[in-house]
């Protein structure tokens, strides 16, 4: 999606990933596979090109910085590292005076019974590094899955997060350019299933003070992070009303699926505005052009694609996986919502 975003502002890309298959080869002008270890594939890459950036926030940070001596990269090795380790990750986030889940880092099982005790239970044991979707986490429900919860992520480094009861999930897609130039797309309601994002709203049902909250964290997270193109940042919306706290969740250095609803109803979608900062164009306007839900096709939802392909209003985006598997991302729809429709997220 941002090589087709490039390419319609006129530029070329040239796509480095370690899979051979990669979807954005279909889409984009030329290709390196090769291993993100592989320093003589980097150099040749880097001066193949006139800036990089990435998708997907594993990019190694030791890659990142063969590149950097070759290229500009955006966003930077720095920002990349903070957000791959979920206890630096929080530990910025605290820095900035934002509110976070309480957490404790924890190196073996007396470590997390002690924690246990102080956090409370439920709580949540994360590997530092490279969860997504649910992956590297368990619930810990009594001090007797202590071993099980030990076991099962098997000695990685790890945080235990106390349980926060949330009343939503909310995300908000902002982009940095490099003159310090800031947007964000409306505050997004997002609504997980297993673990994986299964839905977003747009406009979320939060009250005005809690949207200008959480935009003027993700503001801060960017400026923080000297944070250069699209990232996302993720809240726990804990209270109702007048009462409602912003708690953040984490931060993703990358465009995000809950912005993928910019695409068809935001002037400027997540994946231009990222290529704009990058290339250190002007940013474009962010501004959402009507209500809308997103929907995941996970797994064996893409089996209703052509359903989908029947609805003269849903938006379809199949991503051109050549193999399905349960919990895989394969595509999403975008659908206005209507006035009257109260119901959310529904099933297609
Ligand atoms: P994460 O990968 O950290 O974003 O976690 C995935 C999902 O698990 C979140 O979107 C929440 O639905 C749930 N979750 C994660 N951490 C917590 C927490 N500390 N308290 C409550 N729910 C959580």
């Amino acid at each position: 999606m941002l090589a087709i975003a490039a390419a319609r502002l006129g530029f070329r890309c040239h796509i480095f990933s370690p899979e051979a298959e990669s979807p954005a080869f279909d889409v984009a002008a030329e290709r390196t596979i090769a291993d993100y270890a592989d320093d003589t594939a980097l150099v040749h890459f880097a001066k193949a090109v006139s800036v990089v950036t990435l998708e997907f926030e594993n990019v190694p940070v030791s890659t990142l910085k063969v590149l950097e001596r070759h290229v500009p990269v955006a966003p930077g090795p720095s920002a990349l590292a903070i957000a791959q380790d979920r206890l630096s990750e929080k530990e910025f986030v605290a820095s900035l005076g934002l509110e976070t889940a309480p957490y404790r880092c924890v190196n073996d099982p007396a470590d997390l019974e002690r924690a246990l005790s102080e956090l409370g239970i439920p709580a949540i044991l994360k590997t530092r590094r490279l969860g997504y979707d649910g992956k590297g986490q368990f619930k810990v429900n009594s001090a007797s899955e202590v071993p099980t919860a030990w076991t099962a992520l098997q000695g990685a480094p790890v945080i235990l997060e106390g349980f926060v009861p949330f009343s939503r999930e909310v995300s908000v897609i902002a982009t940095r350019a490099s003159s310090g130039a800031f947007t964000a797309f409306d505050v997004t309601e997002n609504e997980h299933r297993n673990h994986i994002l299964a839905c977003s709203v747009v406009p979320a049902r939060i009250g005005a003070p809690a949207a200008k909250a959480a935009m003027d964290a993700a503001h801060r997270i960017g400026e923080g992070l000297g944070y250069v193109g699209t990232y996302a940042v993720e809240f726990f919306v804990v209270g109702d009303g007048s009462d409602e706290r912003m708690i953040v969740n984490e931060i993703a250095p990358r465009v995000h699926n809950s912005g993928h609803w910019t695409l068809d109803a935001a002037i400027t979608c997540q994946f231009e505005q990222h290529i704009r900062a990058v290339a250190g164009w002007p940013l474009g306007n962010p501004m959402r052009r009507f209500d809308c839900e997103m929907l995941n096709l996970v797994g064996e939802d893409i089996g209703a694609w052509s359903e989908l392909a029947r609805q003269p209003s849903t938006k379809i985006h199949l991503y051109g996986k050549r193999e399905m598997r349960p919990g895989r991302k394969m595509g999403h729809v975008t659908r206005p919502l209507l006035r009257q429709e109260q119901t959310r997220c529904r099933d297609f």
